[in-house]
């Protein structure tokens, strides 16, 4: 066996690794090797010996060392592919996703047991997305095994700025490794067609995680005005429009590019302009005119960007949930739907129930949760790293 430098955890601190917890922060090692370089393989053990697992080193990241193997065998190329494998296992013989024209997450990070590592399907395309440092500095062999998956012809690697930075990594660097097919990709969700541009967009192009929750909130919006906030493309207006039947639909995002690409999905799928109105403008500033012209909806969909990155940013984010859900709920007729989203990791589940409880009681209007939605399941949650279950959806109705 090859020897790797060892990192010593601090006392009783071992734990929630020993369970498969992949994140360990500087809080809890005792010592690392002098001169150990970033991105380097290492073994964590615990102060009283043991070893823990394999994990990869960043000193330049809060999470010094990503583990992810609790045996103690190497972090090689076989190591890499196996696990992409499984990964993509689970999409094709047990999510059956492989479909023509489908978008979907080929891998998830922590939750495919690869922290650090984000692959999005779009048609024949993958978009990489590396969020670890030392997963970026190898990822000559794991874009080499992920270009070798059959049916794939175009390979697209991103950083992120605000990962990047928190990782050391090269901001927004963007490299075509297979571009086969030219950009703009279209892809089809519930048989609705989506443009996507894996270059321009947010995130690797599409909000696919909330795949699931535009068809469940469809189902409620029969007959009703929608207001969909912060709706990007327009993934949900489109869904309740055409899956939903909705009366009519209003979207409203701050991104004039976004509003623009709503606007060409609603043509791409012979939406009229009367249906599915798209407007750009701060969700809480058009809040406010709506209320000023008493305008209230049937359905209210509320999904707006992440407010916590990071753990100690928590209170600021409820402060700042509290506030939206607030805003949006009065905008919703007696007996009408709040859907109501989170995608921070750092809010669980229950904390935001209160913050929607919250919002009820200080509105004046009673709240009753109907589906308590999480994210798509090929976003797959790690039972070890429940930090994985960030997405939360609560469709809710608001009774009076
Ligand atoms: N619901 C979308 C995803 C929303 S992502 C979907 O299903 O695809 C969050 C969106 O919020 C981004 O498009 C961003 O441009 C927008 N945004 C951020 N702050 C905003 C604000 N204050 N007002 C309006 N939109 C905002």
């Amino acid at each position: 066996m090859t020897l790797v430098p060892q990192v010593i955890l601090k006392p009783r601190k071992a734990r929630p690794f020993f369970a498969g917890h992949p994140w360990v922060f500087e809080a809890s090692i005792d010592r690392v090797p002098r001169g150990l370089e970033p991105g380097a393989e290492v073994a964590v053990h615990a102060r009283e010996g043991q070893f823990v697992a394999r994990g990869l080193y960043n000193p330049q990241s809060a999470i010094r060392v990503r583990l992810y193997r609790l045996v103690d065998e190497p972090l090689d190329y076989d190591f890499w592919a196996e696990r992409i494998t499984r990964a993509v296992s689970l999409r094709r013989d047990v999510l059956k996703l492989e479909q023509p024209e489908a978008a979907y997450r080929l891998i998830a990070s922590e939750g495919d047991g690869l922290s650090g590592l984000t692959v999005d399907r779009y048609h024949r395309s993958l978009v990489v997305r590396f969020s670890s440092l030392a997963l970026y500095l190898r990822r000559a062999a794991i874009l080499e095994i992920l270009e070798r998956l059959p049916g794939i012809d175009g390979l697209w690697s991103r950083t992120e700025r605000g990962v990047a930075d928190l990782e050391g990594l090269p901001r927004d660097e963007e490299t075509a490794v297979a571009t086969p097919q030219e950009p703009p990709i279209l892809i089809r969700e519930h048989g609705i067609v989506y443009r996507i541009d894996p270059r321009g967009g947010q995130k690797t192009g599409f909000y696919i995680d909330q795949r699931e929750n535009r068809r469940a909130v469809a189902r409620y919006c029969a007959g009703r005005s929608v207001l969909d906030l912060f709706c990007y493309c327009g993934g949900f207006s489109l869904a309740a429009a055409v899956l939903g039947s909705a009366r009519d639909v209003l979207g409203v995002d701050s991104s004039a590019a976004a509003i623009e690409h709503a606007r060409e999905n609603a043509v791409l799928n012979g939406v009229a302009a009367e249906l599915v109105r798209f407007e750009a403008g701060d969700v809480f500033e058009t809040l406010n005119r709506l209320r000023s012209l008493g305008a209230r909806f049937g359905v209210v969909i509320c999904d707006p960007p992440k407010y916590a990155r990071r753990a100690r940013d928590l209170d600021n984010a409820l402060k700042h949930y509290l506030r939206l859900h607030k805003a949006a709920m009065d905008r919703v007729e007696p007996g009408g739907l709040l859907v109501a989203c989170s995608c921070s990791g750092s809010v669980d589940r229950t904390t935001f129930a209160q913050v929607l409880a919250e919002a009820a009681v200080q509105t004046g209007r009673t709240l009753q949760i109907l589906e308590e939605r999480g994210q798509a399941p090929d976003h797959p949650i790690a039972a070890s790293c429940l930090e994985t279950d960030y997405l939360k959806c609560m469709i809710c109705r608001v009774a009076d």
